[in-house]
């Protein structure tokens, strides 16, 4: 009898992880495909979001990423500041 038991919880663990372990594989397939999409818009990792802040490499003030002066250095506040700094 006991031996069904575990037989039965031996079952019952491998189906959870089973559903797990396909849970989990969704989940990564979901996020690549979300990365990939957002490549796709030219949206990739390190490009402007609107929320993202950064930090003006001349004065230090935050702003958003997306009112930023992008300079070949870093980001600026202001055309004036990239110059300033960058010359
Ligand atoms: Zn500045």
């Amino acid at each position: 009898m006991f031996k069904w038991l575990l037989v039965i919880a031996v079952v019952v663990l491998g189906y959870v992880w089973w559903r797990h372990q396909r849970q989990l594989a969704a989940h990564e397939r979901t996020a690549e495909r979300a990365a990939e999409s957002a490549r796709q818009n030219g949206a990739g990792p390190g490009a402007a979001q609107p929320d993202t802040m950064v930090r003006c490499r001349h004065c230090g003030v935050h702003l958003p990423a997306a009112d930023a002066v992008r300079g070949g250095l870093g980001p600026y506040c202001s055309d004036e500041h990239r110059r300033l700094a960058e010359g």
